[in-house]
């Protein structure tokens, strides 16, 4: 079988992986993904090639168990089972991004809390959640490459919109393409001013309240950053 991409995603997913590698978040690895609107045990994703050489043909379908839906050739992520097993465990995520964002990796590494230090991230709500790959796999390469180790992270993601990846890196959802891309971007800014903060003294986080006014009053600006993004990409050729 093989499933038609939705051509109304395809663009938006090429855009949001070029805008990850232009602001940083992502480098020569890192993923986004976006559920297919009509059938929500498919869901989005590149080709194996590096976010900001994303082009229109390497956009791909994969089930949740990591299998290619698509008439593609080029080989998977090795990763694509974070994006799918957290699809699989979360019905109102509608899109994904992992990377290695390196401001984040000192909260992983000794589990701390990514928290709101701004209106922001009041997408991060009560803090991050946290993943221990050793607790799922033993010793391991660190990345996710099966269904199982995709569901012990989904497990530890729980109800929370960041996960933090011991040794690793990070995982954020979110219910649209420009919301998660949002959210990566300023996972990354968060984890600067927090950690810059904290030497400062004790810091007064947004609270729970907060957090999610801000988050909800942010959410109806995504189009004014997304817009903003796109145009500091020039013009550049989506297939290519
Ligand atoms: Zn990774």
């Amino acid at each position: 079988m093989s499933l038609a991409v939705p051509a109304d995603l395809v663009d938006p997913l090429v855009l949001a992986n070029r805008i990850l590698y232009d602001q940083g978040v992502v480098d020569g690895l890192g993923h986004a993904s976006v559920r297919h609107p009509t059938e929500p045990g498919v869901f989005l994703l590149s080709c194996n090639r590096a976010p900001g050489l994303v082009r229109r043909q390497d956009i791909t379908c994969y089930d949740f168990d990591g299998n290619t839906l698509s008439d593609q050739k080029e080989r998977p992520y090795l990763e694509r089972f974070i994006h799918a097993e957290i699809y699989r465990e979360r019905p109102d995520v509608m899109a994904v991004v992992h990377s290695h964002s390196p401001s984040v990796i000192p909260f992983a590494i000794t589990h701390n809390a990514l928290k709101p230090v701004f209106h922001m991230s009041g997408f991060l709500g009560e803090g991050s959640a946290h993943f221990e790959i050793r607790e799922a796999g033993g010793n391991t390469d660190m990345l996710i490459s099966s269904s199982y180790l995709g569901a012990a992270l989904a497990r530890s993601l729980g109800r929370h919109s960041c996960v933090l990846m011991r040794g690793h890196g990070s995982t954020v959802v979110g219910t649209s393409l420009q919301q998660v891309v949002y959210r990566a971007i300023y996972a990354e800014v968060n984890a600067k001013l927090q950690l810059g903060a904290q030497a400062l003294g004790e810091i007064t986080f947004l609270n729970a309240e907060e957090a999610q006014l801000s988050s909800d009053m942010n959410d109806g600006q995504l189009p004014r950053s997304w817009s903003l993004w796109v145009r500091r990409l020039g013009e550049i050729d989506l297939d290519r």
